[in-house]
């Protein structure tokens, strides 16, 4: 048996096209545009590309996009000050500040100051709370995605055994409160989870949040188990050859060992091209979920946890 492949760049598409439709409706039906801020400090390679995607995405889906490229030097107090005057914008119904944070900043302060109901990334530790009590609130990109290709995938998730492999409050954590919602026999494994092949053998739902390469292996899988790889890991190729300074040639694999887990899963995202293209297009979906909202709507159907 070969497992499924979960086309997440396809998925995105597909997210992206339904957070367009909704944008379009509250432009023609109620005349509102949803804008979405994006916060930057500093020069992090990396944090530019993603904003600039960012950015780009959001005006694609016909949304307002307003970047604020700060230096590094910002102080946390001008950060904070920032984010009142964002808080208090009408046109803005979802911020984001681009994590890391230089060091001189306090990131749990800075996170903490967004209004919740623009929190548009759920790390405020008011959606934390109110998604471990089961209340509404803004739901973390990654897993958001990660949950949306599940129900996707496996229609109902009612009574599944699930393992979520890392507990970081971006990925795991997250990730365990949605499938625990969607009433999944929940299991969190981290780096001292004792017979980890015997646990992620017992899982339906297996979410690999860990950041080591091809550390899951496919002899640890369930037949016909969903496998979700959120990880992102660069290693050398040599395979590829090298660059013209010499060193040699990278490429993006996941956490789980993909050649063996295909064998077995029924369905497994594939790295790149899985998980990675879901995190920006729910970055869009609860943009509008936080618009909508904040305007007294109906939320858009399928696009919230
Ligand atoms: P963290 O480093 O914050 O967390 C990693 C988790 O893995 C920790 O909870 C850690 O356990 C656990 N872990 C480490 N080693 C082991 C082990 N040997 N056995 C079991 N568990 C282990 O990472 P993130 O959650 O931020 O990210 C995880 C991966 O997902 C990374 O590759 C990252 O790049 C990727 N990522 C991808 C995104 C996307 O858009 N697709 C978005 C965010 C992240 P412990 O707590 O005990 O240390």
């Amino acid at each position: 048996m070969t497992a499924q492949i979960i086309d997440g760049k396809a998925f995105a598409a597909e997210v992206r096209e339904k957070v367009a439709g909704h944008v379009s409706r509250l432009k023609q039906e109620h005349g509102i545009t949803p804008g979405l801020a994006v916060v930057l400090v500093g020069e992090d390679p990396a944090s530019q590309v993603y904003v600039r995607n960012k950015g780009k995405q959001t005006i694609e889906v016909g949304m307002s996009s307003f970047e604020h490229k700060l230096p590094a030097e910002t102080s946390q107090e001008e950060l904070l000050e920032l984010l009142d005057r964002l808080n208090a914008d009408p046109q803005i119904h979802g911020i984001l500040v681009q994590l890391p944070l230089p060091s001189h900043v306090d990131e749990e302060l800075v996170i903490n100051r967004i209004d919740p109901d623009k929190d548009v990334d759920g790390f405020h530790i008011s959606n934390v709370g109110r998604l471990a009590t089961g209340q509404k609130s803004m739901v973390p990109c990654t897993p958001l995605g990660c949950l949306m290709m599940l129900r996707d995938q496996r229609g109902s998730l009612s009574g599944l055994d699930a393992v979520v492999i890392g507990r970081s409050n971006i990925v795991g954590k997250p990730m365990a409160q949605l499938l625990l919602g969607d009433s999944c026999t929940v299991t969190i494994a981290h780096s001292r989870t004792r017979g980890l092949p015997e646990v992620v053998r017992r899982a339906d739902v297996v979410v690999a949040a860990v950041g080591r390469p091809g550390f899951v292996r496919g002899e640890w899988i369930k037949p016909g188990a969903t496998v979700i790889d959120v990880g992102i890991n660069r290693i050398e190729a040599p395979e590829k050859g090298t660059n013209d300074d010499g060193s040699v040639k990278t490429r993006l694999v996941g956490d789980v060992d993909f050649d063996g887990a295909v064998q077995v899963a029924g369905a497994i995202t594939p790295v790149p091209g899985g998980v990675g293209p879901m995190t920006i297009a729910c970055l869009l979906a609860n943009t509008v979920t936080a618009c909508c909202r904040a305007n007294g709507l109906d939320e858009p159907e399928g696009l919230t946890a």
